[in-house]
Formats: C-alpha cells, structure tokens, sequence
C-alpha cells in the first residue's frame, strides 16, 4: 500500500465511521474473470448518503476513484488498482411505480429482470442471464438477445464528483453500439429507470428461461470470464468470434489463461490466470488479426489499474 494511503488510513476509517472500507483488498474477488491484485481501498456504500460522502472524502483527499458494479466487464491488473474502489453492490433497491421499474444501480440485473416478472412486466426478457449491475449494463449499454439496455431506459440519477445529483433524461440516439452518453461524463450512475409494458407472467418467465438457457448451452458460464472479450464489427464480415476461430487462435493457452476452446471471443480463467496471461491472449489475438487480416480488433473489456504503458503499447491504437 503507498505511503500516501497508510497515512489516510486512520483519517478514512474516521471520516467514513458508517461505511464498510477494507484495505488492500484483492480485486480478484469482486471481477468476474477472478484476477486483479488489490485496490488501496474498498469503499462499500449501502444507500446514496453513504456514497455522497464517500465521494467527498475522496474529492477532499485527492484520491482517485474507480467506480465498480458486478466487475463483469473488467481486466483488472495484477498489481492493483491504487487508490480508491468504490463498489456499488451496496445500493440494491428494486421498486415498481406503474410500468416503471427504478432500480439503485448496483441491484443485479437478474434481481431487476424477477422484479418485472413477479410484477407481469415486459420488456426486459433480452437481459435475463447478463452478469453485472444495472448500472453497469446502463453505462456499457449492454446488449444481447436483440435488444439493448437503451432501448428501455427513460433516464437516471447521475451523483457527480462533487456531489452534484441530477437526473440525466435518456434519449436513444445519444447510445450506440457498446457506447452510452455516460461514458463521457464524471459521475456515477445511482438509480436507472425502465420503461416496460405489461405482459403475461409465464410468457414472461419462459422466455427469459429460455436466453438463461442458450447461454448456459453457449458455455457462459463454464469458466471464470468476461463474456465476448472483442467487440463485433460488421466490416470485418463476421463475428470476432467466428475471425478468432479461423486465425486458429481458439483453445490458445497463456499460462492459467485460454481462449475457450469452445468459442474464440471469450477468453477464460482456467483456475491459475493472471491478468497478464488474459493480456497475452488480447495482445496475440489483435497482432495475429492485424498482419494476418489487416483489422484492428476492438476489446469490449476495459483494462483498470495498474498496467504499464509498456504492458498496454501492443494495444495503443485500439484501446479507447
Ligand atoms: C458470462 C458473461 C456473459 C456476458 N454477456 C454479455 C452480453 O451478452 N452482452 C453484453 O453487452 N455484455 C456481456 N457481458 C459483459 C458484462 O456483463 C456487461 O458489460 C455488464 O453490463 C457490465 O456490468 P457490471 O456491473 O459488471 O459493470 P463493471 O464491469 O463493474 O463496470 C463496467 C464499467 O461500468 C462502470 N460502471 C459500473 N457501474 C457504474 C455506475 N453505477 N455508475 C457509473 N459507472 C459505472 C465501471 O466504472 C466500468 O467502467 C458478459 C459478461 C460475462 C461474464
């Protein structure tokens, strides 16, 4: 732990007297693909005051802030992540007000998807079996099973740095593919608001059963991962997946890590991985597409932490 966070450690315990905080606490628990060394500190808000003045604890403090849901969509390094994590789990209130669903951002986006249903609302059937938070899934606008996280949101509650609420109205066009307008402003999402429709509760269950189901069959949830690791391109003329597969990549080994031998755009943790053996992978995958096919594969996973520019230079033109 730096010199800097040791000293604050009493000041922080002090100031934040409600809030559950660890130090040095291993990222690898809190991310899907189960590797990333530790965050500085770990600031655990149950309600929207308590993240209010963790925000401000750090604003006064001069610490960075990384902001985390389900960590489903991550590559944490394995040195860590310095500073401070603020995991959003904590608020994970569920309400149904007509056909409206307002969901605190860090409730699961399976929890939401059994609201709706328990309340014979449609709408969100696509997202049953998404990992993560509905926050996460509103700022990477999340999409599977035809449908995108755009498309039912109205508008959110967005809790700036500075301690600044308001709420953002969502109109579709400010979204497009694996983008959302909340990638570019500083702030964290603290409650969504859904649009559904009313619908009949088997129908409802039956379908989402029924994307659960493909997923698993897909191999999903077979190992410690992170979904699709690349983004799709249609220029490219097929799924990365699919270019993965004919560049002879899939079942590639990197120490604990593989591309899965049974899909080319998931990359697993076969129990050992390192965050560095998953970049391996990545870094392979974009060189081998690059001479061998002249495109630039995109990762959907965002790196955080502590990497290297060295580490991260095989990556500088298609990291965004
Ligand atoms: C098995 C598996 C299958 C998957 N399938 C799909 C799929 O079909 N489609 C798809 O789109 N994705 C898929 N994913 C990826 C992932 O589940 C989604 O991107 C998910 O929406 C991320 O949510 P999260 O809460 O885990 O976010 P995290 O991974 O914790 O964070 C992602 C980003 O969102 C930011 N963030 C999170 N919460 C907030 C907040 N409240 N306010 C501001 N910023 C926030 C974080 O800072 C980070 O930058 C899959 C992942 C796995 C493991």
């Amino acid at each position: 732990m730096p010199r800097k966070i040791k000293e604050l450690q009493q000041n922080i315990e002090r100031l934040l007297a409600a809030v559950e905080v660890r130090f040095d606490e291993p990222m690898s628990g809190f991310t899907s693909f189960q590797v990333g060394g530790p965050a500085d500190i770990l600031l655990i808000p149950r309600s929207v005051g308590e993240l209010s003045d963790c925000l401000t604890v750090c604003r006064q403090e001069g610490l960075d802030v990384f902001l985390l849901g389900g960590g489903t969509n991550l590559l944490v390094s394995d040195r860590g992540i310095r500073g401070v994590v603020l995991l959003l789990t904590g608020l994970a209130e569920v309400r149904v007000k007509g056909l409206q669903i307002i969901a605190s951002a860090g409730a699961s986006v399976e929890k939401v998807c059994e609201v709706a249903a328990d309340h014979g609302l449609s709408g969100m059937e696509f997202l049953y079996g998404l990992p993560g938070t509905i926050g996460g899934a509103l700022w990477m606008n999340a999409r599977c099973y035809g449908g995108e996280m755009s498309e039912l949101c109205v508008s959110a509650q967005l809790l700036t740095p500075n301690g600044e609420s308001r709420r953002i109205a969502t109109g579709q066009s400010d979204f497009s593919y694996k983008k959302s307008p909340f990638q570019l402003m500083d702030g964290c999402i603290t409650d969504v608001v859904l649009q559904l429709h009313k619908g009949e509760q088997q129908a409802i269950r039956a379908e989402m059963q029924q994307n659960y189901d493909d997923r698993v069959q897909k191999g999903h949830f077979q190992a410690p991962s992170a979904g699709s690791l690349f983004k799709n391109n249609r220029d490219f003329g097929a799924p990365t997946g699919k270019i993965l597969d004919e560049l002879g990549l899939r079942g590639r080994v990197s120490g604990g890590a593989a591309i899965a031998p049974f899909h080319g755009n998931i990359f697993i943790n076969n129990g050992s991985a390192k965050a560095v053996d998953i970049l391996d992978l990545i870094v392979l995958s974009v060189e081998t597409a690059r001479s061998k096919l002249n495109i630039l594969l995109e990762p959907e996973v965002r790196f955080v932490g502590e990497w290297s520019d060295e580490e991260l230079a095989p990556l500088a033109e298609v990291l965004s």
